[in-house]
């Protein structure tokens, strides 16, 4: 599956604000966005350029896109499957990217960072009713359950992950035990539930164009 696999810290840098694609070194004051707050490269230091509205458009959708891990191709197709349902595009986008097993894995504290519950997916740590699930990409319902279903090793780690992430407040639209490693999905969720400052219309406008 393409991902990209770059060094990350750079991406917060070109977009001018932090991602959180890291998980420990985000919170730290060696963050990179934190120490040299202007784009990558030989002229980065530069002033940073007034954008167009194409610019802030397109700027937002590269914004989203790492975040979620997420390629072209696979956001087209999201952007796509809202554009076709019954209500707001750009709240029904964000919802499908919320969806995605990766980022409830995230969204729990099973994983630091979204790239490493991608991995903790990747390597069938995961079971969703009772069935393992290795697709980072997979859309969770309501009411599936979603666990830990691994030997002892990987549940040492994952523990490690738990114990970081105890900060983070797990969203409404999700239940999760941290004691029995088990979570529940209680409902879809909504556009509050979506903690990055996002405006998605600017993606919409960009792809109705
Ligand atoms: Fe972005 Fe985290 Fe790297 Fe800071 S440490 S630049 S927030 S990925």
């Amino acid at each position: 599956m393409a991902r990209y696999t770059g060094a990350v810290c750079r991406l917060c840098r070109r977009q001018g604000e932090k991602l959180f694609l890291k998980g420990t070194k985000c919170q730290a004051e060696k963050c990179p966005a934190n120490k040299r707050a202007y784009p990558p490269g030989q002229h980065g230091e530069g002033k940073r350029k007034k954008l167009s509205n194409y610019g802030l458009q397109l700027k937002e959708k590269q914004k989203v896109k790492r975040v979620y891990g997420v390629l072209e191709k696979q956001f087209r197709k999201y952007f796509k499957i809202a554009s076709k349902s019954k209500g707001v595009t750009g709240k029904l986008l964000l919802q499908l990217l919320e969806r995605r097993l990766d980022n409830v894995v995230f969204r729990m504290g099973l994983g630091i960072s979204r790239s490493q519950a991608r991995q903790v997916v990747r390597h069938n740590l995961i079971a969703v009713n009772s069935r393992r699930v290795n697709i980072p990409s997979f859309l969770v319902h309501k009411d599936d359950v979603i666990e830990i279903k691994c030997k002892d090793k990987p549940k040492i780690k994952i523990k490690d992950n738990l114990e970081f992430s105890k900060e983070r407040t797990v969203p409404g639209w999700l239940e999760f035990s941290a004691a029995e490693m088990k979570g529940k999905v209680l409902r879809l969720p909504e556009r509050s539930d979506v903690q990055q400052p996002i405006q998605e219309q600017l993606i919409v406008e960009l792809y109705s164009k």
